[in-house]
């Protein structure tokens, strides 16, 4: 028997505490061999004045376990406070977010009666870095960023879960045929990582046709990679369409640690009425399970939550006439499982885990590349000018008066769009210019000092200049895309 493995533990908000009880409960019945250290985050740190919901020396206390078991957490309305789940993730390095959505037909009611996909969604990068600035009176903006270490790990952690669990293809959702250098990377290190597992079938979609076939038709997937936003969007889709999503849990993996929570909220509304249904905080629990090597535990106590489903004991949120048999509450459904405990679905496909499963990938097996060649061509600089001033044509003619020292004005555009030259009259224009410049001998590398000197012109014609953009050639390819019309 091994000795007890410690895992850190935060009781949340509304349903979480009930929820947490329960899901506990049934591991520890199953044989969980852990010790548990809870740690206070959420509504009462946050409501004391703690913006972030989380003490600092919780960290140290997850960073030592390694492992954090996380029931919902309510994060007030009104501006200031921050998510704890993403800064935890952000923190902890939680780079992987792997969520099952499974269906139980017939005993919790789905659209989809065969349905089995496993969601790896990237959890760090992608419009959620956070970086948007209000640039001028009309436009805001949010970087998105998509790196190649990041979509390394989350592209070769999707494979090795595949191989591990015994999927068979991996599916990687992405918008490249807009999104040319951004997910297009993301597209292409696809591809590359693709090949190192032969034996595992692998395709990419578009994602928007891609969603409408997975809500469609969710059997023709198996597991699924995709960026942050797509990510986050298309899980509670999938979670959704399976039965619940007070059924889903989910696993946020890094090199250093790993979290484990539902993914539903704290359901304010239903908390200490024993009404919530633990199973997606319990479900997440079992993944945790698998986690620290204890897969007999997993296997028991998933088995006995399978058996008690298919014999109809439910919860409110599943409970259908004709189809359950037993209305329960948190408390009582908890029990159903320990009374279980030991026995194996009939109808419902029992779980077999074999220890290793949503195991990290290690960051040796990113690869390092030597940097690439970078020239310096061109750049673009973003000014904030109104549209009462004028035309695009009348803008270009008034920063054509910056041109000099090797550098000129080759194209304006407008919200992606080029409006100069031979813009088209009909193009919407707001105050908000994006003015490329390259070199004049074309192709030929500029300095930082000659963009920095454009700016002190620019400047000086009294243009008010939001930002600029270097435009570079990495090993002679170009790292920036063409206005739309350009
Ligand atoms: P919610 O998921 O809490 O509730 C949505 C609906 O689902 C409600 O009708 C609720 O009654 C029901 N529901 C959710 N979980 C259930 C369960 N286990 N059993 C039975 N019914 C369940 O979403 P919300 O109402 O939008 O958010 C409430 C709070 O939760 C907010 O403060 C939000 O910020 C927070 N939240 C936290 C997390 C998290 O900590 N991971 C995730 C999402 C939302």
């Amino acid at each position: 028997m091994s000795k007890n493995v410690p895992i850190t533990v935060a009781y949340g908000d509304g349903i979480g505490p009930e929820i947490m009880s329960a899901s506990l409960h049934i591991l520890q019945e199953a044989g969980a061999r852990i010790d548990i250290e809870t740690i206070e985050v959420g509504e009462k740190l946050y409501l004391a004045g703690n913006t972030t919901g989380i003490e600092p020396d919780a960290w140290d206390k997850i960073l030592r376990t390694k492992v954090f078991y996380k029931a919902p957490i309510t994060t007030p309305q009104g501006g200031g406070f921050k998510s704890i789940n993403v800064t935890t993730r952000k923190t902890l390095g939680l780079y992987s977010n792997v969520r099952p959505c499974v269906s139980y037909h017939p005993f919790v009611d789905t659209k989809h009666p065969i349905m089995d996909i496993v969601i790896i969604r990237e959890n760090e990068e992608d419009l959620y870095a956070g970086i948007e600035h209000r640039q001028t009176d009309d436009v805001y903006q949010c970087l998105k960023l998509i790196t190649r270490p990041g979509t390394e790990k989350i592209v070769r952690y999707a494979f090795e879960y595949a191989l591990k669990n015994n999927r068979k293809k991996v599916t990687c959702f992405t918008k490249d045929n807009i999104m040319k250098l951004t997910d297009g990377l993301f597209h292409k290190v696809f591809d590359e990582i693709a090949a190192l597992y032969p034996d595992i079938q692998n395709e990419h979609w578009i994602v928007d046709i891609g969603a409408a076939k997975m809500a469609d038709t969710p059997e023709a997937f198996d597991v699924i990679v995709l960026p942050n936003l797509y990510g986050d969007v298309l899980s509670d889709v999938a979670a959704q369409i399976a039965g619940s999503v007070g059924l889903a849990p989910s696993a946020n993996i890094g090199e250093h640690a790993a979290m484990f929570e539902a993914i539903h909220g704290s359901a304010p509304r239903r908390a200490g009425q024993n009404l919530a249904n633990p199973s997606g905080l319990f479900l997440a629990g079992v993944m945790l399970m698998v986690h620290i090597g204890q897969p007999d535990v997993a296997e028991a106590a998933h088995n006995a939550w399978l058996t008690t489903i298919e014999e109809g004991i439910h919860t409110y949120d599943i409970y259908q006439e004709g189809v359950s048999k037993q209305k329960v509450g948190t408390r009582e459904f908890a029990e159903a499982v320990i009374a279980r405990l030991g026995k194996k679905p009939q109808t419902l496909k029992p779980v077999n885990y074999a220890a290793g499963e949503n195991v990290p990938v290690a960051s040796d097996t990113i690869t390092l590349r030597a940097p690439a060649k970078k020239e310096i061509v061109g750049v673009d600089v973003f000014i904030h000018w109104p549209t009462s001033k004028g035309k695009p044509d009348d803008l270009a003619e008034l920063l054509q008066k910056v041109n000099g020292e090797g550098l000129e004005l080759t194209m304006i555009s407008n919200r992606g769009q080029k409006v100069w030259p031979h813009g088209m009259p009909q193009t919407f224009c707001v105050d908000h210019w994006r003015c490329r410049f390259l070199a004049v001998e074309k192709g030929k590398p500029i300095t930082h000092k000659q963009i920095i000197d454009l700016l002190q012109r620019v400047s000086d014609h009294d243009f008010d200049f939001i930002k600029t953009e270097n435009l570079c050639y990495f090993d002679g390819q170009p790292g920036y895309s063409l206005g739309q019309g350009e």
